[in-house]
């Protein structure tokens, strides 16, 4: 059987570690019903990804599917090996836009991040719109819901 994750990192891909870090871990446990809940922190930007629950990338501003080849001949530009990745600017070839890797539209959600806090799920779905504010209270900070199949 796949392992399922919920995960949460911050939307702001700058964003530090919050001192709350264990609390926040703590609450994302009691919503997954489980004792497996950890916290890492990178200290640099990493690619936080849904596994194999991944279905397509599609630019931000025209929809358009981002072919999987760009996509990562542009995580190739990015990455700076033990300086973790760089969003660099990029032009999306279907629109021209000035884009970049974390603005992207990633279904489901994938994100940049230095840091996250992720649960073990044992069945139950994604975390409503609700969950997630609350656990921001406690994060002072915005977060981004991922669900993590592997
Ligand atoms: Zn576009």
């Amino acid at each position: 059987m796949a392992d399922h994750f919920l995960v949460v990192i911050p939307r702001d891909p700058k964003a530090d570690l919050p001192a709350s870090a264990n609390a926040l871990r703590d609450a994302l446990a009691t919503l997954a019903g489980t004792d497996e809940a950890r916290v890492k922190d990178y200290g640099k930007l990493q690619f936080i990804d849904c596994g194999e629950a991944f279905e397509s990338i599609a630019c931000q501003s025209c929809g358009e599917e981002v072919a999987s080849d760009q996509w990562h001949t542009w995580m190739d530009e990015d990455w700076h090996g033990e300086d973790g990745f760089h969003l660099h600017r990029h032009k999306a070839p279907c629109c021209q836009l000035e884009t970049n890797l974390n603005a992207l539209i990633y279904t489901p959600p994938q994100g940049f991040a230095r840091w996250f806090v992720s649960a073990r799920n044992k069945g139950r779905g994604p975390l409503d719109a609700d969950e997630v504010r609350a656990l921001e209270k406690i994060a002072g900070v915005p977060l981004q819901a991922i669900v993590q199949r592997y």
